[in-house]
């Protein structure tokens, strides 16, 4: 059985690898001309940790995860507001959670496929035709390819979605902010080793993550109401965030350096199927929960072990596996959009009073007697 997986993400090298352990053939197709690195950080827990844990990279995703040492909460002028501890951001999160860079998360899957996996850079699909016995796939080095199963996992803007399913705009869901994530090549001295320092005003949140190796992330989310259309990453940044003081000017100062930046729209995909005769969608671009719901990596290796094993378990009838995978996997999707929904409401708030309310659980969390409660309940059983 030979797949084609559009997208080398984490949905698609998570495919490739469950796919290769079932005994399929996969051709990896990817548009970027090669590998990214870093990212933003991302907390990875329930299904997507049972399923790497099955297909056997749990200890090389912990050998890359890192631990927040303290979570401070800044007011505009860079005081500390709050902060939480390590323990306490432990047990907020579970046992069976960990943060790691999106970037390293794709390079342990990346390590783990790349023997078993034809995977093509610098190339994107064109065409899909598909028939009873097989799904014929056209590619932009004008290469047409055949398989018995096409599976897009290329993110929100899934090309594969719009010539199967459909235009972009029939299944975008806009929650109303924008995000713009990249590396800073420099940690700004008032963020300590380990740390991450965050401030949010005026419907305007910073984050600035020391991995604590070395690395460094910038984080930015607004809502979209300061965004104006056409403007790029650095004029709307400057623009919006040139007036907070804090970290925030040597993080933008950062963006001129930065290798590459994730600026979007924080939209959800959300399809009335995800499969279609032999061609079926994982990861953002079948679902796309958001970093409100933060599970978007956890459902895209749950979601590709999932599909290995309804494939597994349907031998010779793709349309039964798709059909009892979709099923399996589409409640928690939706659970996980309903938050995330839910979170637009409260993200970033404009108004200080909201602000204040939004924050209160985790300052209530901050206090030392909730915290020994905390960790008792939830780390020590
Ligand atoms: C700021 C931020 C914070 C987040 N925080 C969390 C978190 O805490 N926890 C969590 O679980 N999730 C989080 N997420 C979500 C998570 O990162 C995504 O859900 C996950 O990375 C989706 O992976 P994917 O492989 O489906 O899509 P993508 O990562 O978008 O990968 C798609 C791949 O397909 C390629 N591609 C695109 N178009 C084509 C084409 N036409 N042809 C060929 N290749 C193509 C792209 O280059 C890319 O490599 C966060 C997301 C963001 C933006």
């Amino acid at each position: 059985m030979r797949a084609i997986i559009i997208g080398a993400g984490i949905a698609g090298l998570a495919a490739a690898l469950r796919l290769s352990q079932i005994g399929w053939d996969t051709l990896v197709i990817e548009r970027a001309p090669q590998r990214r690195s870093g990212g933003y950080a991302v907390t990875f827990g329930g299904i997507g940790y049972d399923a790497a844990e099955r297909m056997g990279i749990l200890p090389d995703l912990q050998k890359k995860s890192f631990i927040t040492e303290e979570l401070v909460y800044h007011k505009p002028n860079g005081e500390r507001r709050f902060s939480l501890t390590r323990e306490t951001i432990a047990a907020t999160t579970g046992p069976r959670s960990m943060t790691i860079l999106r970037g390293d998360l794709e390079t342990v899957l990346y390590e783990r496929v790349r023997d078993h996996a034809e995977i093509r850079f610098g190339t994107s699909i064109t065409a899909v035709d598909q028939d009873a016995h097989a799904v014929h796939v056209g590619l932009s080095d004008g290469t047409v390819e055949q398989a018995d199963l096409l599976i897009g996992a290329d993110g929100l803007h899934s090309a594969t979605r719009a010539l199967v399913f459909g235009p972009e705009r029939d299944h975008l869901l806009d929650l109303e902010h924008k995000v713009a994530v990249y590396m800073l090549d420099k940690r700004p001295d008032a963020i300590a080793p380990g740390t991450t320092g965050t401030l949010s005003a005026g419907g305007r949140t910073v984050a600035v993550i020391s991995v604590g190796d070395g690395r460094n992330v910038a984080f930015f989310g607004y809502r979209s109401g300061h965004a104006r259309p056409g403007e790029g990453a650095a004029t709307e940044l400057h623009r919006i965030y040139g007036d907070l003081g804090w970290v925030v000017p040597e993080a933008l100062a950062g963006l001129e350096r930065a290798g590459s930046v994730y600026f979007d729209t924080v939209s959800q995909v959300v399809a009335p199927t995800w499969h279609r005769g032999r061609v079926v969608l994982l990861g953002d671009a079948a679902w796309c929960v958001t970093l409100f719901a933060g599970y978007g990596s956890s459902l895209a290796v749950g979601g590709a072990d999932r599909l290995g094993a309804e494939l597994d378990a349907h031998p010779g009838d793709i349309g039964a596996a798709l059909t009892a995978w979709e099923k399996a996997l589409r409640p928690e999707a939706e659970r996980k959009q309903r938050l995330g929904r839910r979170v637009k409401g409260v993200y970033a708030p404009a108004n200080p009073l909201l602000l204040w309310l939004t924050q209160l659980p985790l300052r209530l969390a901050a206090l030392p007697a909730v915290r020994r409660y905390m960790i008792r309940r939830f780390i020590k059983g």
